[in-house]
């Protein structure tokens, strides 16, 4: 594609400096596909740069405390803000963003980082953290024991996805920089532009000592090659490339420490007590409508399946389509367009097929793949209208519990009593998050007992938090990201918890004195 004479040419941050690399690719706006940037890898020496990371950044971070490396991420949290509508505006042009999707990306990122200040600020002016009570090891309560934390020595490589470039960015680095350990951070090409101004924004502002934070734009090239034992890896992406990073030859040799967080078949489930006319019932609507519609689709978290009572299933397809008829399709940049275009051409074209695929086991009920966009040049953008599927029976619909349409795009899925709609969601072979909603205890804890295995993350949809409750869509700082299986076997975030990926535990065995005066001397 021909590249317009405005469009930018986005330059990586590596050891320290701005480098441009070569075999660039043009990132456009997904409503007009007008050429925006470019940003090529191949020829940077990558090698070179996880080095410089290692050697300046990493030491410069671990002489800081918890509660210094806290204030970093408050003085990231502060700059973000304060470039908030510049960086809004990007994510709305370079992301295919509604205002809103783009608030619910940036004011994350600012979220998080805030999250994990205060967190860093909790535990105050150490460098480790110890881990548990100490043992005693013999009668003599002089042979001891006790677990400590230190920060890793090497890089934290984070490889994201196109669909969140702020939130990812934030949410991976706040938890690496607060345990000590320098970032590499690689966005998603496509919609590299909002992560590129980002970091652009943070070098200017000389937020962070040098070498803690770097960002390579365009392909990973040959990046994981170069891992260390010291060195971890979090992976945001489809299944298929977590899969290739995990069997790199690098990585088996060196144990690398990998993370992956994959895609995932998110299923809400009304409880039978929810009957059309409770506030539970419309709380549910509305989540479901919002996963459809928000970033149209391209949440890693969203309800892709619709498990309702068989009893319902008929109310609850037309009042779904009802709310869905009222969402305008468009150029973001266009005012009243709920519902922006996918982010490439190539997405779009997954998420046609992937309409076709479910169609198969089951029949579309609203929408097509084809959008009428407001707003946009005819012919233009990458387009597709919300779409909702049924099927008759979820036992014989296969691919709605193994392909994840990566779009607006979601199937309603009949169900006749709680051990039934456990079997069939678990038919999604592990998942980022489902939610239930009823008020019905009995009916809710089987559900939970037979999810919970299952998935990081179980959201209860109750009238009781309606108010108050951004959905099962929104991943939170202080709560696990991640589920087994098919969703990557991964956990991020969690607070605390998320810290233990970056750190070393270390049991230290000896005498209690001996251990104790360490101890103190480390802080
Ligand atoms: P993808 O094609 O797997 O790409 C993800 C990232 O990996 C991109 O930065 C990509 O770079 C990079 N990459 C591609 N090949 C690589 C390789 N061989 N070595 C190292 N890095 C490589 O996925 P996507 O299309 O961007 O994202 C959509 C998928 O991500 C969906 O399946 C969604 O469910 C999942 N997702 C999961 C979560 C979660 O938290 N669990 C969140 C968001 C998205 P390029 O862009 O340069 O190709």
């Amino acid at each position: 594609m021909a590249v317009a004479s405005r469009a930018i040419t986005l330059r990586s941050h590596l050891a320290g400096r701005w480098v441009e690399g070569g075999d660039p690719q043009t990132l456009v706006n997904p409503a007009t596909e007008e050429p925006l940037a470019q940003a090529g890898s191949a020829g940077l020496d990558l090698a070179a740069a996880l080095d410089f990371a290692r050697r300046t950044g990493g030491p410069a971070l671990r002489a800081l405390t918890f509660a210094e490396r806290g204030q970093l991420l408050r003085a990231m949290a502060d700059t973000l803000q304060a470039h908030r509508d510049e960086l809004l505006d990007l994510a709305v042009r370079n992301g295919g963003n509604t205002r809103s999707d783009a608030k619910f990306d940036v004011d994350g990122a600012t979220f998080t980082l805030s999250a994990y200040a205060e967190i860093g600020k909790g535990l105050g002016a150490v460098r480790f953290l110890v881990d548990g009570e100490g043992i005693p090891l013999a009668r003599s309560p002089r042979f001891h024991g006790q677990h400590l934390m230190v920060p890793r020595q090497g890089v934290a490589v984070q490889v994201n996805a196109f669909n969140f470039p702020a939130w990812g960015l934030a949410e991976k680095a706040a938890v690496a920089l607060l345990a000590g350990m320098p970032v590499l951070s690689k966005p998603g090409t496509s919609s590299a532009m909002v992560a590129h101004r980002i970091v652009e924004i943070l070098a200017e502002k000389q937020v962070l000592p040098a070498g803690a934070f770097s960002l390579l734009v365009g392909g990973a090239g040959d990046l994981l090659e170069h891992l260390g034992p010291q060195d971890v890896v979090a992976f945001t992406g489809s299944s298929e490339t977590g899969a290739r990073v995990r069997g790199l030859p690098q990585v088996i040799r060196n144990s690398v420490r990998v993370n992956v967080e994959a895609d995932s078949l998110n299923a809400a489930v009304l409880g039978p007590d929810a009957d059309p006319a409770s506030e539970t019932y419309d709380f549910f609507l509305k989540d479901v409508l919002r996963d459809i519609t928000q970033k149209a689709g391209q949440k890693c978290t969203a309800i892709r399946r619709v498990m309702v009572p068989a009893h319902v299933a008929d109310r609850v397809r037309d009042d779904l389509a009802e709310r869905l008829r009222a969402v305008t399709v468009g150029n973001p940049a266009h005012e009243g367009v709920r519902m922006g275009p996918v982010a490439t051409a190539g997405q779009l074209e997954d998420v046609r097929k992937g309409i076709d695929l479910l169609a198969r086991d089951g029949r579309l009920v609203y929408g097509d793949a084809d959008a009428k966009p407001v707003g946009a040049p005819p012919g233009k953008g990458f387009f597709v209208g919300p779409v909702l599927l049924e099927v008759e029976a979820g036992a014989d619909a296969p691919s709605v519990h193994s392909h994840e349409v990566f779009g607006p795009v979601a199937t309603i899925v009949p169900y006749e009593g709680p051990a039934e709609v456990v079997e069939l969601v678990t038919r999604g072979r592990g998942g980022l998050v489902s939610s239930v909603y009823s008020e019905d205890a009995a009916f809710t804890t089987e559900v939970v007992m037979g999810l919970a295995p299952f998935h990081g993350r179980i959201f209860l949809g109750s009238a009781k938090i309606a108010e108050m409750s951004p959905g099962p869509g929104t991943v939170l700082p202080l709560l696990v990201h991640g589920g087994p299986g098919r969703a990557g076997g991964g956990e991020e975030l969690g607070g605390l918890r998320g810290l233990a990926f970056y750190l070393q535990r270390v049991a230290l065995e000896g005498s209690r004195p001996m251990i104790e005066r360490i101890a103190t001397r480390l802080r």
